[in-house]
């Protein structure tokens, strides 16, 4: 259709050098640790030395609803509204996670935003970056390897082999590996058993290193990982094979955030990623909370839609951080809103105002989530996409309007930060509100509780269902004194519901609780809805197939 793509219009930004933009937030030299021209790592010690007594930014939240398989532009917008803000005068950071490359090569292509708000050099956050992800893939295959030698070692902790929970991790979608049986051949190579990897954004050790608060919390929560159970039935902790000085080690520079720049020079924190159904899906707590004193608004994204994505940043990452919000912005498409009110994939880029319409209560949904229980103040923003018609976005707006629904229209993907500025007026008008956010649930309410409170409150459901194995799980949990944790819902992000084909805003349902597993070291407890995939596979088609490097290196075909 004419529009570049985004690594065209990545690749023809002028750059400027990161330690300049680290000028311009006023961190010294001996702070900024440089990875190549364009990128740096800040040590975490500037936060002590000279941070922690600074007053805090305001933070914003970016949240959607829910979404398309395609994602709705929540990066995009998160990129482009501080553009936005920086034009409208305020100073303005961001703070995103970092992609993994299972996507970057499989469906979902980059995540460093999109068109005319994107963070650079997006080549680098895509693939490698400052190797981050590398790290905790090794930090994780540590404590497998120190698990399974002292198994091989004579086993003084009784280990059950069958009973290993801890797996191996590599950063690819690879289903070949998603079971597997290793320790084969002669006993000199190990104990034969059952075994397996996950993608490592869906590692428990990418979930501490983004909750953790510095490199000491970090060594306690590696500590306190279930890495196994004895034959008895006792937990096995990292802790217990006394891996957790070395993971912190091997880990001890990635901790410290990525400052990269948006295409119009902002800066941006792109520092840890985990998936948000199995982990909490929003970038580290150390570049949350540094960036916080950095500037005096700090917008950061939290992934999938705010059933999942903003329900365990409130409830998980505020909770634990002390991080409070001054407001959160919705991000809804005209795509998303009229996939929500039934319209299949292939025929999303037609105007149809009559399913536009029944989408809408999907939308209404999370704003009522964010702004009755959570009491914080909400923003609709319309991401706008080329094929979206007048009319349409005529229809949002007055529905919005009508219900006293904030609303603004956002053209940062086709405009940059010119295109975001009533966005942003907003943002500034709703931070100026006095906000005292609660939270969905107490932790120190029961398991079931706590999943009642999230099911009924944020998804809509009349009541919890749980198999047999939940109930079992559930009063092991609260035996061995972990009752007191925050749930992590792992849930399809699709529907309110835990099956993926009801969308919109489904009314008399219930929720199915299967499983629940016990992140000990991120410090939740996961709810599992159903089977949630630890490590994706590759489409038919890899975007891996499309990318290319010539002979200057220049990388194509990431998009
Ligand atoms: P999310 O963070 O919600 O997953 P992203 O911001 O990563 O979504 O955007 C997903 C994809 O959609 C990206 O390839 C981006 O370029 C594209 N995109 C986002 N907003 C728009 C828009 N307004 N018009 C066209 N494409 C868009
Ligand atoms: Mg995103």
């Amino acid at each position: 259709m004419g529009f570049k793509t985004d690594i065209e219009i990545a690749q023809e930004a002028k750059m400027k050098v990161v330690n300049e933009i680290a000028d311009t937030l006023g961190i010294p030299d001996e702070y900024v640790e440089n990875y190549g021209k364009y990128k740096a790592k800040i040590d975490y010690r500037y936060y002590n030395d000279s941070l922690k007594d600074r007053p805090d930014a305001k933070v914003v939240l970016v949240t959607a609803i829910n979404p398309t398989p395609a994602g709705e532009g929540k990066t995009t917008t998160t990129i482009g509204v501080a553009d936005a803000l920086n034009k409208i005068g305020k100073k303005t950071m961001v703070a995103l996670r970092e992609p993994s490359l299972g996507p970057v090569f499989g469906v979902k292509g980059g995540a460093a935003g999109g068109g005319y708000a994107q963070v650079v050099p997006m080549e680098d956050i895509n693939l490698h970056f400052t190797g981050d992800i590398h790290a905790i893939s090794a930090a994780n295959n540590l404590i497998a390897a120190m698990l399974d030698n002292h198994i091989h070692q004579g086993n003084a902790l009784d280990i059950d082999t069958n009973r290993v929970t801890w797996r191996r991790c590599v950063d690819m979608n690879d289903r070949q590996l998603r079971n597997i049986v290793d320790g084969l051949g002669p006993k000199a190579d190990g104990v034969t058993r059952q075994d397996g990897f996950d993608i490592t954004v869906a590692s428990e050790i990418m979930a501490v290193f983004c909750l953790a608060s510095d490199v000491i919390d970090l060594k306690k929560r590696v500590a306190r990982i279930i890495v196994a159970y004895s034959r008895d039935g006792k937990p096995v902790t990292a802790g217990d094979i006394h891996a957790e000085g070395a993971v912190a080690a091997l880990l001890k520079d990635a901790l410290k955030p990525n400052l990269v720049q948006t295409l119009e020079g902002t800066p941006a924190f792109v520092h840890g990623g985990p998936f948000a159904n199995i982990a909490h899906g929003c970038n580290s707590v150390i570049a949350t909370k540094m960036g916080m004193k950095l500037a005096d608004y700090m917008i950061t994204e939290a992934g999938f839609g705010a059933d999942l994505g903003a329900e365990k940043f409130l409830d998980i990452k505020c909770r634990m951080s002390g991080v409070r919000p001054s407001a959160v912005i919705i991000v809804a498409t005209i795509k998303a809103l009229k996939y929500n009110g039934g319209v299949p994939k292939a025929e999303l880029q037609e105007e149809n105002l009559e399913a536009l319409e029944q989408g809408i209560p999907n939308l209404l949904k999370h704003v009522e989530n964010i702004t009755q229980v959570y009491k914080l103040p909400a923003v609709v923003a319309i991401n706008r996409f080329p094929t979206d018609t007048e009319a349409e976005i005529a229809l949002v707006r007055s529905k919005c309007e009508e219900l006293g629904v904030n609303v603004a229209l956002s053209e940062v993907w086709a405009k940059g930060g010119e295109g975001g500025i009533e966005l942003a007026n907003e943002v500034v008008r709703l931070c100026q509100e006095e906000s005292h956010m609660e939270f969905a649930y107490d932790t120190e309410s029961s398991i079931k509780e706590k999943i009642e409170a999230i099911a009924t409150k944020i998804y809509g459901a009349d009541g919890v269902d749980y198999l047999p194995k939940a109930e079992k799980e559930i009063r092991n949990l609260e035996n061995i004194g972990l009752g007191n944790l925050p749930i992590c819902m792992a849930k399809n992000q699709y529907s309110l519901t835990d099956d993926a084909k009801k969308l919109g805003r489904p009314v008399g349902f219930r929720i199915t609780i299967r499983d629940i597993t016990a992140s000990t070291g991120a410090g939740f407890l996961v709810a599992l809805t159903g089977d949630i995939m630890k490590m994706p596979g590759l489409p038919k088609v890899p975007a891996a197939e499309k990318i290319d490097v010539d002979a200057d290196g220049v990388i194509s075909g990431l998009f």
